[in-house]
């Protein structure tokens, strides 16, 4: 038996001729950027997401990119994010001039923890940026409490979250700003790169919007030193149709999560712990064990997929070499434990429970 980790092109296929549809109508309006698909997906996920504001850009890395940029974050500043992150958390501030410094996490919840953002705030600390890592939202009251008292900005990197909540508010309007990907892969995944920047901030809002068109807002006129990154007319039309769909893809999700949680209740593999006021919506699943490389190859010897978010952490990454983070072992240790388990909104019961089978079963 073969379970791949992903199967995009089922959950694609799993849309019928509605992607094709979308296509089709980009196709024959015979306008593909900044156009009405682009407006109208930014107001139905702004909606979706309970923000004011919502806009379409490339991708993820450059939403939190052109976030910091509106906020005039620049060189000499620090901010503070998570040290077991994707890189692109750390690469938008670097992006800027920035310097990233790293807390680690709550080794229960895998986020930032707020005992570490307290201890990394210096005379130079200006933004912080919580990320709800594997779609589990981040503990945002104390972290607001602490930005308010100092007078930070809060980015939410809200990549892995989409239709996350946190005390039954959704996450990516909880801080400052929040910015999001429509990576393939994620919960809500175009077919193609995207992203978005979510605020209820109407300056910062219109701020990216420059940012994002050449620092432009009236044609061939230009205020500020901008980018293009743009979310295009098909990726909008392709997300518009998936959005309609996310709750009951998380749904999904949630269920194999609970069945995981339920069935590997008795093992010794170190489960995802789960406080009662977080809703998450499990991009991914992801457990800690002694064992991990083992048990990763036993999984493969008996056909089932599964990855490592992430193997090297940002702070030990070659590019940050002349920086010379200190070392930050939690964040270490957890690249050699965690062991992402299939899922996605088209595994089937067969697929799952032969997973769970082979857990129950391996030995180390
Ligand atoms: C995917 C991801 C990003 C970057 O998104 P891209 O669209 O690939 O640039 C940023 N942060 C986190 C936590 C991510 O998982």
């Amino acid at each position: 038996m073969q379970v791949p980790f992903l199967d995009l092109k089922r959950v694609n296929e799993s849309f019928g001729i509605e992607l094709e549809e979308a296509f089709k109508r980009v196709h024959q309006s015979g306008w593909f950027i900044q156009g009405k698909e682009l407006e109208l997906f930014e107001s139905e996920f702004a909606d979706y997401s309970e923000v004011s504001h919502c806009v379409g850009v490339g991708n993820g890395l450059e939403a939190i990119h052109l976030l910091l940029k509106a906020y005039g974050i620049g060189p000499g500043d620090e901010v503070i994010v998570p040290s077991n992150t994707f890189i692109a958390t750390w690469l938008a501030v670097t992006e800027c001039g920035a310097i990233p410094v790293p807390a680690e996490p709550d080794p229960k919840t895998h986020n930032i923890s707020i005992a570490a953002i307290e201890a990394a705030l210096t005379p130079k600390t200006v933004a912080i940026i919580p990320v709800h890592l594997y779609g589990q939202p981040a503990d945002m009251d104390p972290i607001l409490a602490l930005a308010d008292k100092y007078g930070l900005v809060v980015i939410e990197d809200a990549a892995q979250a989409q239709g996350a909540k946190y005390k039954g508010r959704r996450i990516g309007g909880l801080g400052h700003a929040g910015a999001t990907s429509f990576y393939p892969g994620k919960n809500l995944g175009a077919l193609g790169d995207g992203g978005a920047v979510l605020t209820n901030d109407s300056e910062i809002a219109a701020k990216v919007r420059k940012l994002r068109n050449y620092g432009s807002k009236v044609k061939y006129q230009h205020d500020v030193l901008g980018y293009n990154s743009r979310l295009d007319e098909l990726q909008a039309a392709f997300l518009r149709v998936k959005l309609r769909r996310l709750d009951d893809d998380n749904q999904v999700r949630k269920n194999i999560a609970n069945h995981y949680s339920y069935c590997l209740s008795n093992s010794d593999l170190i489960l995802p712990d789960v406080p009662d006021w977080a809703d998450p919506v499990w991009h991914l699943y992801v457990i800690r064990t002694k064992n991990r490389d083992n048990l990763q190859q036993y999984l493969r010897s008996h056909g089932v997929e599964t990855l490592v978010h992430y193997p090297i952490p940002p702070h030990r990454q070659e590019c940050y070499a002349t920086m010379k983070f200190k070392p930050l072992p939690i964040a270490e240790q957890f690249a050699e434990q965690v062991l992402s388990l299939p899922i996605s909104s088209v595994i089937c019961d067969t697929d799952l429970n032969y997973v769970v089978s082979l857990l129950k079963d391996f030995r180390a």
